[in-house]
């Protein structure tokens, strides 16, 4: 027994060979050249070589940690997911917050949204509710996606970020506007991870026991109350502590003043969502709490930092697909896409057996004919059938987890115009936050973080580009477009002239 203590503490190779030495190569003479033969050299460099995995394309830099959901409310008359059928119950979770657009050493408070993506380890399988700290999006077709991130990411040939691209995009792109403005306000730049709200964003579905079906949308509201940065604290901040976010984190968790969201939804029944005045799948768009009040359903408590930020944090792969028997899918075509990206992007990053990987895990049974690939590395079903029937083992699908049939509102498959008639109205939310939701305080530093902002846009294009998107703040509210305009020094008169002389006839 002792004798096994004492091995255990010896230094050896991966494959358990103990090293007699770790510090010199081995040479011919002290100056000459080194051997092939020395093993541990090539092994500690070849591993070195190999030490990080393809950064996340987005959400590249997070911080995570694990935590518990616990049941307050009674909500079983919406689902009948097994993690909400008790008032009491706890559920393991792990979160992971991230920045967007910046790379893995980027700085924690750049102005963007921020990721917010839980994952529930429950009885019924994992749910992962990969949200952010915005309740809408900028984009709402997934075939949209990658153009607009390239505009977020490095100008090709500069290799630096671009207002220009930003807002040519987002101006080309009306519908970004609500998101733009949440991003442009102070809740851009929040004070680390614990003082922002977190929202699912896009409409899922809840199916109670008798198979019932309404439309929710989660919400996170942090009981650490919203803090946020002005955009000059951020700035300075940057070169300060790039990792702020992260170590606040970690440094709350370590003094055990664990962070608390109060987790709510707001419920839609279907016949509301056929009636209602826009569209509910929409991610552009907020369900008015007016017409959806919030219902309280638990608390999100993270309570444990992973010990190896790499096998937990960086490992962790998150897909709005995993839902559990109680909670599905929508229309949301932002969210039809995600089901389909996410698990694709794992497998790239990840490899085909991501979900081996001890984070993203389900600690409860898993039975399925998926054999082999890379990294297999748990047992790979070992002598069980590898398919499906068979007369052997006694695996079966259950029929008893079936959802309602989804009733579609036409059969006529085309490309639809995603700001067509009753989709093209991007300024009336836009308007109601400005109006409605913000202070002077917090509308006067809109103004100012925007004018930083836009005031980047630069080369030939600039006053179309400033122009065009100026006309989107003027819909969304008058006020907000004549301050955004002076700030920027633009002679709205001047231009409204210009542009009078070029639609009336001499
Ligand atoms: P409410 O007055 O009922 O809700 C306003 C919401 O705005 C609150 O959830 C509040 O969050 C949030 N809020 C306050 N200040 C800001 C800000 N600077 N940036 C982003 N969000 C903020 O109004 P409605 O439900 O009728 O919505 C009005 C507008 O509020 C919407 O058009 C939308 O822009 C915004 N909003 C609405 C949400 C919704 O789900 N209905 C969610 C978030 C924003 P909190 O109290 O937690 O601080």
């Amino acid at each position: 027994m002792k004798d096994k203590k004492k091995q255990s503490h010896k230094l050896t190779t991966a494959s358990g060979k103990p090293y007699v030495e770790n510090e010199n190569s081995m040479s011919i003479g002290a100056r000459g050249p080194l051997l092939l033969q020395d093993f541990i050299l090539h092994e500690k460099m070849a591993h070195f070589n190999r030490e990080r995995i393809p950064e996340r394309v987005v959400h590249a830099k997070g911080a995570g940690a694990f935590g518990t959901f616990t049941v307050t409310h009674d909500i079983s008359k919406y689902s009948r997911a097994k993690l909400f059928n008790k008032i009491g119950k706890q559920t393991k979770l792990f979160l992971r917050f991230s920045t967007v657009g910046g790379e893995k050493g980027s700085a924690d408070t750049e102005r963007d949204p921020r990721g917010f993506a839980v994952k529930f380890y429950t009885e019924d399988g994992n749910w992962d509710l990969v949200g952010n700290n915005t309740p809408v999006f900028f984009i709402k077709d997934p075939k949209k996606f990658s153009d607009f991130i390239h505009t977020q990411k490095r100008d090709p040939r500069t290799n630096c970020k671009s207002p220009t691209m930003m807002w040519d995009y987002w101006s080309l792109n009306p519908e970004s506007l609500h998101q733009v403005m949440i991003l442009m306000s102070d809740r851009g730049t929040p004070v680390g991870y614990r003082h922002m709200n977190g929202y699912g964003s896009h409409t899922f579905s809840m199916i109670n026991a008798e198979n019932e079906l309404v439309w929710v949308k989660f919400h996170f509201k942090t009981l650490q109350d919203i803090k946020n940065f002005t955009d000059g604290e951020a700035a300075d901040l940057k070169s300060k502590d790039a990792d702020f976010a992260q170590r606040d984190l970690v440094e709350a968790i370590d003094k055990k003043d664990f962070p608390k969201w109060a987790v709510k939804i707001q419920v839609m029944t279907e016949d509301q969502a056929t009636k209602f005045r826009f569209n509910p799948f929409d991610l552009t768009k907020v369900w008015p709490h007016g017409d959806f009040p919030l219902i309280d359903v638990g608390v999100l408590e993270l309570n444990q930092i992973p010990k190896n930020y790499f096998a937990d944090v960086e490992q962790s792969a998150f897909a709005p697909a995993h839902v559990v028997d109680g909670i599905g899918y929508s229309p949301d075509k932002m969210l039809q896409g995600r089901l389909l990206s996410y698990p694709d992007a794992h497998r790239y990053r990840l490899g085909a057996n991501y979900e081996q990987i001890p984070v993203n895990r389900c600690p409860y049974m898993v039975a399925n004919y998926q054999r082999d690939g890379l990294m297999r590395v748990d047992g790979n079903g070992e002598d069980a059938p590898n398919y499906f029937p068979n007369s052997f083992d006694d695996i079966e699908v259950d029929q008893s987890y079936k959802e309602p049939a989804m009733h579609l509102q036409s059969s006529v498959a085309d490309w639809y115009d995603r700001n067509g008639a009753n989709d093209n109205d991007h300024y009336t939310q836009p308007g109601l936050l400005f109006n409605k939701a913000m202070n002077d305080y917090d509308r006067h530093n809109l103004v100012s973080n925007i004018v930083g902002a836009m005031s980047g846009i630069s080369g030939k294009k600039k006053d179309l580009i400033v122009n065009r998107q100026l006309c989107h703040f003027f819909r969304a509210d008058v006020k907000l477009g004549m301050a955004i305009a002076k700030g920027l020094g633009v002679d709205i008169e001047a231009v409204m002239k210009s542009m009078r002389h070029d639609v009336v006839p001499a």
